[in-house]
């Protein structure tokens, strides 16, 4: 588990073992406190017009000229709602205004041993895409037809809102 922390957060010692609650986890003897390899939230929003899905082409890396849902990672002190709102205007300038939660999926991130994919169905939205941020190219594809997309995660969310429709 090359991603697994070496050091303590806190003090910046060499980390121990400790199997506790179930698990092998980050143990500091200087601090005398359990390191949790806890998920690292990201946001993603679907947008659906008739049969198509709105994606962005990925203008960095991971997975740089994929197209993926627009997502972010959540801000310091940000909600997931705050982070949704930013991250779609950021990424397509699209103002939300009225959205649902849609499910999570939690798995193996490519920078993080657990990613905390947070999914919502935008369900209405203003303004003309534009891309912006992160995101070289926004456009709707249609949903029988999708390119390659950065993130199995996705697929299951477009799957996800397919079925609320
Ligand atoms: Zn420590």
């Amino acid at each position: 588990m090359e991603k697994d922390a070496k050091f303590c957060p806190y003090c910046g010692k060499p980390l121990g073992k400790i199997f506790i609650e179930g698990k092998w986890r980050g143990f500091c003897e200087s601090c005398n406190r359990v390191i949790y390899d806890n998920p690292v939230p990201v946001v993603a929003g679907v947008i659906i017009k008739k049969n198509e899905v709105l994606l962005v082409k990925r203008g960095i890396q991971p997975k740089k000229g994929y197209w993926a849902l627009p997502a972010g990672f959540i801000d310091i002190y940000e909600s997931a709602e705050e982070a949704l709102i930013r991250e779609i205007e950021e990424e397509t300038s699209l103002k939300i205004k009225e959205y649902r939660f849609l499910s999570t999926i939690n798995q193996k991130g490519m920078r993080y041993n657990s990613v905390l994919i947070i999914g919502f169905f935008i369900e209405k939205y203003e303004g003309e895409i534009i891309p912006g941020d992160d995101a070289v190219d926004a456009k709707f594809f249609n949903m029988e037809k999708l390119p390659d997309l950065a993130f199995s995660s996705h697929y299951q969310l477009i799957d996800f809102a397919k079925k609320l429709k």
